[in-house]
Parts: structure tokens; C-alpha cells; sequence
């Protein structure tokens, strides 16, 4: 007998159809022999549409009251689909994070797990009920309800299935497994039939949303297995697995893009030592995250130069006044920022033994007429920030130029 977490996303909790669709697979899945722990996302639209009430009622909402409304979203979701498993003549009870004890961090809105308790998960499946548990949410040490960031309940799926030692994590969702990128933006997108955890984790980090990074990272660390695959078909899905000789060998293994980021740039700053450092020290201590960083010595005359970055969008309001205050104290001629842009990346696992890659994207780029405003490489990964304009245009390109499509 095995032990299966399963995670439905938003779209597949969607209606009560197919609320009750998800509960006739985990009783399908319980009947052939496995204890079931079901972890549920909110009805698809709904994060958004709590998050755009919190929105509504002031512009910078307080983390842990936004919280306190997000979490909601799973709750109904949770109790809901144990009542179509009831209905279904099948036993179930949901349980919320602060039950099952999904310990977090006291960061509001993207919290991290610290401890999952497995003793109420198991009492549940020992009676043969199908436990289904809350996705996104937890408690922090006051007892207070947090949140996993967006996309977090796929957090929860790989993090439960760790702690309480699952063979594996189905993660079903609307695509039916990871592609080669975004397939509802680019037709020609392959399914991967499976997937190393680093180019997962890569991927994810730069904005392929159907994992959310941090699931990763947990199913890196323990070793969960990892099936993504589609709620509405039985069709084998992606494996996100270790590295291994079966892995197709791919120089590029996919393509994201993520329009989460907002450039700022801080024009005319003086051009010398400690300025940088100055600037980006006082935007960490107001724990907002840098992505991507160009500095330009420009305007030769007085040694003034540019300094464009990138935060994430979401933090942006936050960061605006204490940025122009910054800039100001650091002599700046003006800020700019540009919330129209996306960073478009390719990822893959053959980078690291081949040459003239990223000169490849920026040519393929170049040949389209796309200019680049920043640029960011690892190992694995080369990123470039383009107007937003040209997503679709810059994704296909590079799926294409890459040897990435259908044949
Ligand atoms: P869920 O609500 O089930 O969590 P998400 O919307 O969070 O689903 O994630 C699934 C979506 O991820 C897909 O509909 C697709 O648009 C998007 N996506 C982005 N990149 C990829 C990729 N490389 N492979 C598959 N899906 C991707
Ligand atoms: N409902 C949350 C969100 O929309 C978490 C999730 O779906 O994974 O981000
Ligand atoms: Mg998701």
C-alpha cells in the first residue's frame, strides 16, 4: 500500500463539477490500494479576487490581515471537496494548515515552512478517510495564519509529501506536464517527458508558473518525486526527477518568461567606489529583492553614471518613495521606472559544457528587431530583459532558434 499526495490546482477545483471530477480521482486512487492526501488549491480566480477586495480597502494593505483573507480561499476549496467525496460515497475530512500543524515563518503573504506535523494527516487516512488538506497555508509561532506566496499549495503538496514520507507528489494541474515553455502562449511547445530538479528549479524561478520555485527546492532536498500531469486526462505526465543518463541531452532545455519585474533606473549617480554598494544595501534592508543589475558609465563629462535594476512589480508601490529618497541622497538626477517589460530565459542543463550560447540569444533576438535592457547569466541560465510587448514574439523565437519545437 502506498502512501500519494495528490495537488489539484485552482482551474481544477474550478466548479463544482470539477470539484467533484478531483474527488472521484482521489477515491479512484484510494480504491486501488493508497492511502490518499489530497492538497487543494482555492477555485481558480478566487487569490485574486480576495487579494483585489484587500486591494480595494487601501492600497498597502497590511501582510498579515491580506493573509488572514487569502488563506480563505483554500479553506472552502478544502471543504467543499470533501463533501463531494462524501457524495461520492466515499469518506474524507479536510483539514486546515494550523490543524494539520503546517508550521511557517512569521513572513506574511510568503511565508516558509519550518515543520509539518504527519500525526493528523495519519489518523485521517488510517480511518480510510482521504485527508485533504488546505493548500498556501500556515501557522506561524503566534499562532497566526500566513501564506505561501503565489502558487504556494504546490508547496504544500511536495512539503507534506516529505514529512510524511509519500512514494511520491502528483501535481495536477490545466497542461498536461512541464513543456518546453509556456504552451498556452507558444503552440509549438513540447511536453517533457522528464525533467531534472536544477532546470525545474531554474525554470521555475524565472517565471514558468506550473511549480512554484520553493516546491522544488523541497523536492530537490528530500528527493519526492515529482508528477506533473493534467486533472482532466489520465496521460502520463513529467517526472521531475535527479539527473540522470535518461535525460534528453539538450544544450537548452526550455524556454520562461516572467513579466513579474519592474525595471527602475536610477539616472546620474556619481561614478565612484561605495555608491553601488550604498544603493543596493539600503534597498536590502528594506527586504526587497534585486533581480537583474546593469550599471553604465554614461555621459562621459562628470562621471555620472546609470544604474538599472530590477524589483519584483508586486513590491514596487512599496519601494517607490524610499527609492527616490535613496537616489536623492545619493545625488541621482532622476528614477525611471518601466513596469512594462518581461525577462525572457533559456535554461538548460548543456549550458555549462557549450560555448556561444547566450551570443546565440542575443543574435536570435537581434534579428527580430528586440532590444535587450538588461541582461543576467548562471551556469545554467541566460536571462534578458526585453519590452513586454514582444513576450510572445521573443518566447517563440527562442523555442524555435533552439531546436526546441514539434518537428
Ligand atoms: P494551477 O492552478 O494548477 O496551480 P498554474 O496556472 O499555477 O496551475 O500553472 C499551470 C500553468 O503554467 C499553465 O496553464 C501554463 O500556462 C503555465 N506554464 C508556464 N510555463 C510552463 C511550462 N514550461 N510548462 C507547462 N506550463 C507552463
Ligand atoms: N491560491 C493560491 C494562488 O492562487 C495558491 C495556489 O493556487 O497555489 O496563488
Ligand atoms: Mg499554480
Amino acid at each position: 500500500m502506498a502512501l500519494l499526495v495528490q495537488k489539484f490546482g485552482g482551474t481544477s477545483v474550478g466548479s463544482i463539477e470539477r470539484i467533484r471530477n478531483v474527488a472521484r480521482r482521489a477515491l479512484a486512487s484510494q480504491r486501488a490500494g493508497n492511502d490518499v492526501v489530497v492538497i487543494v488549491s482555492a477555485m481558480s480566480g478566487e487569490t485574486n479576487r480576495l487579494l483585489g477586495l484587500a486591494h480595494g480597502v487601501t492600497q498597502v494593505p497590511d501582510a498579515r490581515e491580506m493573509d488572514v483573507i487569502a488563506a480563505t480561499g483554500e479553506q472552502v476549496a478544502a471543504a467543499l471537496l470533501a463533501l463531494a467525496i462524501h457524495a461520492e460515497g466515499g469518506q474524507a475530512r479536510s483539514l486546515l494548515g494550523h490543524q494539520v500543524k503546517i508550521l511557517t515563518d512569521g513572513a506574511f503573504t510568503k511565508a516558509r515552512i519550518k515543520t509539518i506535523e504527519g500525526s493528523k494527516i495519519f489518523e485521517t487516512v488510517k480511518k480510510g478517510q482521504i485527508a485533504v488538506v488546505a493548500g498556501f497555508q500556515g501557522v506561524d509561532e503566534n499562532g497566526d495564519i500566513t501564506t505561501l506566496g503565489r502558487g504556494g499549495s504546490d508547496t504544500t503538496g511536495v512539503a507534506v509529501a516529505a514529512a510524511i514520507g509519500a512514494s511520491a507528489c502528483e501535481i495536477y494541474t490545466d497542461v498536461d506536464g512541464v513543456y518546453t515553455t509556456d504552451p498556452n502562449i507558444c503552440p509549438s511547445a513540447r511536453k517533457i517527458a522528464k525533467i531534472s530538479y536544477e532546470e525545474m528549479l531554474e525554470l521555475a524561478s524565472l517565471g514558468a508558473k506550473v511549480l512554484q520555485i520553493r516546491s522544488v527546492e523541497i523536492a530537490m532536498k528530500y528527493g519526492v518525486p515529482v508528477h506533473v500531469r493534467s486533472s482532466f486526462s489520465d496521460a502520463e505526465g513529467t517526472w521531475v526527477t535527479s539527473e540522470d543518463k535518461t535525460l534528453e541531452d539538450v544544450v537548452v532545455a526550455g524556454v520562461a518568461y516572467d513579466k513579474n519585474e519592474a525595471r527602475v533606473v536610477v539616472v546620474g549617480v556619481e561614478d565612484k567606489p561605495g555608491v553601488v554598494a550604498s544603493l543596493f544595501g539600503q534597498i536590502a534592508e528594506k527586504n526587497i529583492s534585486v533581480d537583474m543589475i546593469i550599471q553604465s558609465a554614461t555621459s562621459g563629462r562628470g562621471q555620472r553614471a546609470d544604474v538599472t535594476f530590477t524589483v519584483a512589480k508586486t513590491d514596487l508601490a512599496r519601494a517607490r518613495p524610499f527609492l527616490e529618497e535613496i537616489g536623492k541622497a545619493l545625488g541621482a538626477k532622476e528614477l525611471r521606472y518601466d513596469e512594462e517589460v518581461v525577462k525572457v530565459s533559456i535554461v538548460g542543463l548543456g549550458m555549462r559544457s557549450h560555448a556561444g550560447v547566450a551570443a546565440k540569444m542575443f543574435k536570435l533576438l537581434a534579428d527580430e528587431g528586440i532590444n535587450i535592457q538588461a541582461i543576467s547569466t548562471s551556469e545554467i541560465k541566460v536571462s534578458c530583459l526585453v519590452a513586454a510587448k514582444y513576450t510572445e514574439l521573443a518566447v517563440r523565437t527562442l523555442h524555435e532558434g533552439f531546436g526546441l519545437s514539434k518537428a
